[in-house]
Order: C-alpha cells, then structure tokens, then sequence
C-alpha cells in the first residue's frame, strides 16, 4: 500500500489568506475602511497569550484591522460585558473574539451570549449553532469549517461517504458533524461512552479525530485508503531531546500513514487552518454589515 498522501494544511491556509488579504483590500476601496476583528483577552494564560497574538499579526497581514483588549484576571463580568456592548455597537469592529477558558468566576456562555450574534465570528453562540443547525446563514466554529475545506479540497463530493467524528465537544465535533451531514455523508459521532471504537472507526471513509488523547486512533483501526483529518493538538512531556515536548494530534501518525489515503500532520494540518478561517468569517462579516455579497472562493 503506497503511502498516505499528506494533507497541507499549512499550505493550504497560506493560500486562503492570501485570497482573503486581496478581498479585504477590495472591501476596503468599497467600503472606506477595512473590516475589523476586535479580539478581548482576560487574564495571562500563557497559551492564550500566544494564540492572541497570533490571530493579532494575521490579522494585519490580511489587511484586517486588529483591536485588542487586554484586561486584567481580575476583570469582574459587569465590565466585561460593558465592553462587550461597545463593540457590538462599533462600527468599525465586524467581528468579536472573547478568547477561552475565562478565568475562573466568569460564566463563559454567559459572555458568548451578550456577543451580537452577527459579530460571532467564531460561531459560538446559540444563535448561530441554531442557524446552522437549520441551514440558516450565520456563523460556523472555524476549526470544523477549515476541516470541511480541506475535505473538500482533497476528496470533492462528500457525498454518500461514511464519516465517523470522534468528539462531540460544541466548538469542534457537533458541527463538524452537522457540516458533514449537510454535505451529504453519513455521520457517525462516536465519544467518550461508545462501544468498540475502533469498529466504528472501521467503517470510516472519512475520520476526524478531536478528542485531546496523544495517539489514541491507531493505524489498525483506520480503513485502508481512509482520509483523516486529526484536530488534536497535544504536547508530550519534555525529554532530553525535546525540552518543550513533542507536539502529536489524536491520530498515530506514523502507523496512519501505512493505512489512510490520507491524513493531516500535526503540527501543520487543521491548525494553521483555524486562524485561517477566523479571518474569513471576519470578512463575510464586513460584508454583510456593508450590505455587500461576500467575495467566491473564499
Ligand atoms: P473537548 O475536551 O471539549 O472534547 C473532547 C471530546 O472527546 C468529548 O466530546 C469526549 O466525549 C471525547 N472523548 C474523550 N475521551 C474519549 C475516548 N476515550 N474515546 C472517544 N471519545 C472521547 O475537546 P475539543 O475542544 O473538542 O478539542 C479536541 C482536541 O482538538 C484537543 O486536542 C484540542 O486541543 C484540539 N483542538 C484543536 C484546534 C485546532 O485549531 N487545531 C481547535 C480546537 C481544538
């Protein structure tokens, strides 16, 4: 069996946000302004320091205009949702990004809540998990939607195909689950409580993993030929040789890439595509506000 073909996700992000800077600049000659992200970020948690810097520079690198607001761990909920109701009400600011976990005593769904559902850019609201639950327009979680690109972009039709998700977490495998079901395959969610699941897993033509186990999903339990897109990102414990520790997904690469028809590293596959997508729904969501049709192809 020849090896499985590597899904570029980085690449293939890359490419989405080049489309996306030469659309914002589009946008921003129609528009007079560029459309804009404000990103809110509550407390030091080192990880979420990095991630907001990150979404911060591609931002400016897509031509989005990038407003951050750093506020203290000691932060109390009336303020914040203060906040929250002057970017909602900025017209300047097309997408809103409370960065998660909140530090504790903030009630998350409670601030997800007081977002307006047309600024949602990362699709965690109710409103829009509703939306997409009924195929109404709105916003979706960007890791599944960057998952469902690159499906797309390596398989075409998804339809009548078997596809098995592992994780029913709300940010990740509900909607990946209800965007492979609206593109037509057959959908499995499998989680913490199924029966054999490598069986499940088996029957797969498509899999994606997003559970935060290192390696869990063996290269036996994949179908010959099977395309896997692993969501995990999780970091080993150091070692002499990798003080940082190693970073590995949910999927044992090595032995998948013996047995899948292909499959995205980590790092370099669904993560780079996260960010990605972040941008895009920020500028569906200047265009909407401007009243405009969103770009093709993005
Ligand atoms: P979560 O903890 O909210 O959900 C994990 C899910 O896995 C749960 O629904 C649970 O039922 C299921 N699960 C747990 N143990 C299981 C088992 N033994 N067998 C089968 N299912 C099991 O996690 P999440 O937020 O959905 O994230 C999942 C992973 O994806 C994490 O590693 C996270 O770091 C990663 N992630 C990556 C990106 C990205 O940009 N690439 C974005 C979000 C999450």
């Amino acid at each position: 069996m020849p090896e499985a073909v590597r899904i570029d996700g980085k690449g293939f992000a890359d490419g989405l946000r080049a489309r996306i800077a030469a659309a914002a600049e589009a946008f921003a000659l129609h528009a007079g302004r560029r459309p804009g992200l404000a990103v809110v970020l509550v407390g030091e948690d080192a990880a979420s320091q990095v991630y907001v810097g990150a979404k911060g520079r591609a931002c400016i690198e897509a031509g989005i205009a990038s407003f951050e607001h750093r506020l203290p761990a000691t932060t109390g909920a009336a303020e914040l949702l203060v906040l929250i109701e002057r970017l909602n009400r900025d017209p300047e600011v097309d997408g809103i990004l409370v960065q998660l976990p909140l530090p504790e005593g903030l009630d998350e769904q409670a601030v997800i809540a007081a977002i307006d559902p047309d600024k949602d850019v990362d699709g965690f609201h109710v409103i829009n998990a509703g939306r997409l639950s009924v195929g109404q327009e709105g916003f979706v979680p960007c890791t599944p939607l960057g998952c469902l690109m690159l499906l797309r972009d390596h398989l075409g039709d998804l339809s009548g195909l078997e596809a098995v998700v592992i994780g029913r977490s709300n940010i990740v495998g509900k909607p990946m689950a209800q965007l492979l079901t609206d593109a037509n395959a057959t959908v499995t969610i499998a989680h913490s409580r199924t029966r054999d699941l490598p069986e499940v897993v088996r029957r797969a033509d498509i899999v994606v993993a997003a559970v935060g186990r290192p390696e869990m999903v063996r290269g036996d339990w994949i179908k010959p030929g099977a395309t896997v897109i692993d969501v995990g990102i999780n970091r080993l414990p150091p070692t002499e040789d990798r003080p940082k520790g190693r970073l590995v997904g949910d999927v044992a690469y090595a032995e998948a890439l013996g047995v899948a028809g292909a499959i995205t590293p980590v790092p370099g596959g669904v993560g780079p595509m996260t960010i990605a997508v972040l941008l895009r729904n920020t500028l569906v969501a200047a265009h909407r506000h401007a009243g405009m049709d969103a770009p093709s192809g993005i």
